[in-house]
C-alpha cells in the first residue's frame, strides 16, 4: 500500500464513518460505516476497490466498531497498522472557545474536548470515545482533530452575540458557533478555484443542505454569518431538526404539554423538520409524498423553501451584495426543484438559474445561472473528508 495516507474517522453517539484518503490526490483506497453500536443489529460495510464487505455482528463499543473496521482493511489488503498511515483526521463537533483550528491530539486536548460535552452532548463525548479507540489501535500514528465549529471562530461580534442578558451568556458560553465549517470552507475555496478568481475577492452565499442544514455568508473568504448558533438545532429547516422558532414555544410546551427537558430535546432535534411536518426525514421521500398528492408533504417543502429564502434575504443585505451562490451536500446537489424555488423570481438581483443546466445530469462542480447573470449560481459537491485528511495531513508536517 502506499505511503503518506490519512485514515477520516467520524465517530457519532451509535455509528463510526470512516475513509482512507490520499490527502494529495483525494483518492479514496476504502471507506465504510459502521452501525448500531451498542445496539442490537450491529453491522459494519466496508468498501475498496469496487467492493463491499458487509457484516452483521454484535458491536459493544466504539473500540470493538474500529477494531472490526481495521480487521476489514487486513482482509481486504490494506493492513492499517502495517503501513501508509501517516495521520488520523478526526471530525469533532464542538471546539468551544478552545480550538478554532485543526490541532494535534494529546492528553490535554482530549480532556479538553470532552470538557466541551455540555455544548454538544449527543456529539463530543463520541467524538472522543473515536478518539481514544483509535490510540489503542494506532499508538504510534498521530491524531488530529478537526472542528466543525473553527471555521467560524472569528465571526463578527454583531453575528455571534444573542441578545440575552451578557453574564449569563458569558458564564454558560452561549453565543453563535457556527456547525459544518469544514464543508462551508471546502466549498467556498472550491468556488473561488471554479471562477479562477482569489476567494479573497469573492461575496459568497453556501447552502450546505444535507440531513443537516446550514447557511454562511462571506466576504473575502471569511465567514460573517451563518445559520447554525449554540447547537445546530437554530437556523434552516433540515431533516428532523425544526431549526429558527419562537423561544416561547418551548416555554409553552413545558407548562402546557408538560414536556420535561428530555422531551423538548427529542422534540426538537429528533421528531421536527420534515419529519415532523411530513412523516419523513429523506428528501426523496417527500419528493414522492409530494407526487402522490400529499398535503403535509407539500407544505413542508414550502416551508423548508421559504426558510431559505429567508436566510438568502438576510445574507443579500449583510454582505450589500453577492458574487456567487453555492449548493452543496445531498439535497443542494441533487435536487433541482430546491435550487431554483430557492432563487425564483430574483432576476432583479441579478440572481437567476438556467433550467437545463440546472436539470443536467452533471456530478461535478458546475454552474447553473444563464452565462450573462450577474450572480454566479454553482453546485459544488462538498467532501468533508478530504478536507479533514487535508487538515490532518498539513498538521502532521508540521510536526
Ligand atoms: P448528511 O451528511 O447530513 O447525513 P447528506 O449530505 O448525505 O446528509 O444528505 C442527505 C439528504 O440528501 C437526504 O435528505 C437525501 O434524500 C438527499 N439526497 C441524497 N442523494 C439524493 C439524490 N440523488 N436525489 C435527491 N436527494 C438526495
Amino acid at each position: 500500500m502506499d505511503g503518506n495516507l490519512v485514515l477520516v474517522v467520524n465517530s457519532g453517539s451509535s455509528s463510526i464513518k470512516y475513509q482512507l484518503v490520499d490527502p494529495a490526490s483525494g483518492a479514496v483506497e476504502a471507506a465504510g460505516l459502521v452501525e448500531r453500536i451498542g445496539e442490537a443489529g450491529g453491522a459494519i460495510e466496508h468498501r475498496t476497490d469496487g467492493r463491499t464487505v458487509s457484516e452483521q455482528v454484535s458491536i459493544p463499543d466504539h473500540t470493538a466498531g474500529l477494531r472490526l473496521a481495521f480487521a476489514k482493511f487486513a482482509e481486504t489488503g490494506h493492513d492499517l497498522t502495517a503501513a501508509g498511515v501517516t495521520a488520523v483526521g478526526h471530525r469533532v463537533v464542538h471546539g468551544g472557545e478552545v480550538f478554532y483550528r485543526p490541532t494535534l491530539v494529546d492528553a490535554g486536548v482530549l480532556a479538553a474536548i470532552e470538557d466541551l460535552s455540555a455544548l454538544a452532548p449527543l456529539h463530543n463525548p463520541a467524538n472522543v470515545r473515536g478518539i481514544e479507540a483509535v490510540c489503542t489501535l494506532l499508538p504510534n500514528v498521530p491524531q488530529v482533530a478537526v472542528f466543525d465549529t473553527a471555521f467560524f471562530h472569528g465571526l463578527p461580534d454583531a453575528a455571534k452575540t444573542y441578545a440575552i442578558d451578557a453574564k449569563v451568556a458569558e458564564t454558560h458560553g452561549i453565543r453563535r458557533y457556527g456547525f459544518h465549517g469544514t464543508s462551508h470552507e471546502y466549498v467556498s475555496g472550491r468556488v473561488a478555484e471554479f471562477l479562477g478568481r482569489p476567494a479573497g475577492s469573492l461575496n459568497q452565499i453556501v447552502f450546505h443542505l444535507g440531513n443537516g442544514a446550514s447557511v454562511s455568508a462571506l466576504r473575502g473568504g471569511r465567514p460573517v454569518d451563518t445559520s447554525m448558533g449554540l447547537t445546530p438545532l437554530e437556523g434552516l429547516v433540515m431533516g428532523t431538526r425544526s431549526g429558527d422558532l419562537d423561544p416561547g414555544i418551548i416555554l409553552h410546551l413545558m407548562r402546557t404539554a408538560h414536556l420535561d427537558v428530555n422531551g423538548v430535546d427529542r422534540l426538537l432535534n429528533r421528531g421536527s423538520g420534515l419529519r415532523g411536518m411530513a412523516g419523513v426525514n429523506d428528501f426523496r421521500e417527500l419528493r414522492r409524498l409530494i407526487g402522490e398528492g400529499d398535503d403535509n408533504a407539500r407544505l413542508a417543502y414550502d416551508v423548508y423553501v421559504h426558510r431559505l429564502r429567508r436566510y438568502l434575504g438576510a445574507y443579500l443585505i449583510e454582505l450589500g451584495g453577492v458574487d456567487a451562490i453555492t449548493f452543496t451536500a445531498g439535497v443542494g446537489e441533487n435536487n433541482p426543484d430546491v435550487r431554483a424555488d430557492a432563487l425564483a423570481g430574483l432576476s432583479r438581483f441579478g440572481i437567476a438559474v438556467d433550467p437545463d443546466r440546472n436539470t443536467a445530469k452533471d456530478r461535478s462542480a458546475r454552474r447553473i445561472s444563464p452565462l450573462d447573470a450577474e450572480v454566479e449560481v454553482l453546485v459544488v459537491p462538498t467532501n468533508e473528508e478530504l478536507a479533514i485528511a487535508r487538515a490532518a495531513a498539513a498538521v502532521t508536517a508540521t510536526v
